[in-house]
């Protein structure tokens, strides 16, 4: 893995980390061998998902091509998902790289925000109804696999 940046170095505790290690719960949405999209537990909107890959990238230059493809293919099963259930075109799709540019959570991650630009909810903030996103997740699945 080449190193993202000077200050920031992977860390295997970090809660992407965990998850994927089956240390912590989360509202599953997808899965495959390179990716997991899952319901962002303090989300921007209704319908927030984050997409992340499989490999310990702290941010995109650390991404390697195979798994750039592949969080850029679950993305858009997602995405095709989010505009069947919430029933609007507009989704946005959003990446943020090292602490300056507001990231959290040191393992790359796409966002999926059913939202405008305009009408976008605070970053990080507030938590959602775990039974919402439950619900959410399992609806979003059920397009996906259907
Ligand atoms: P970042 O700031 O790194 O771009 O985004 C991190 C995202 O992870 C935020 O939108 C935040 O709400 C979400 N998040 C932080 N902790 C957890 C967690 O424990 N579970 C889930 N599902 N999402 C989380």
């Amino acid at each position: 893995m080449t190193q993202a940046n000077q200050e920031t170095k992977y860390d295997d505790n970090n809660i992407f980390a965990k998850m994927l290690n089956g240390d912590i719960p989360y509202h599953k949405v997808f899965e495959d061998d390179k990716t997991l999209a899952f319901m962002d537990i303090m989300p921007q909107a209704k319908g927030h998902v984050l997409v992340i890959p499989k490999q310990k990238a702290v941010d995109l230059v650390d991404l390697e091509p195979e798994y750039a493809a592949a969080v850029l293919m679950t993305s858009k099963k997602v995405m095709q998902a989010q505009r069947q259930v919430f029933e609007r075109e507009g989704i946005i799709q959003m990446q943020l790289n090292g602490s300056q540019a507001g990231q959290t959570v040191f393992h790359y991650h796409v966002h999926l925000i059913p939202s405008s630009i305009h009408e976008l909810g605070r970053h990080a903030v507030t938590q959602a109804d775990q039974g919402e996103l439950a619900e959410m997740a399992k609806k979003l699945a059920e397009v996906i696999n259907a």
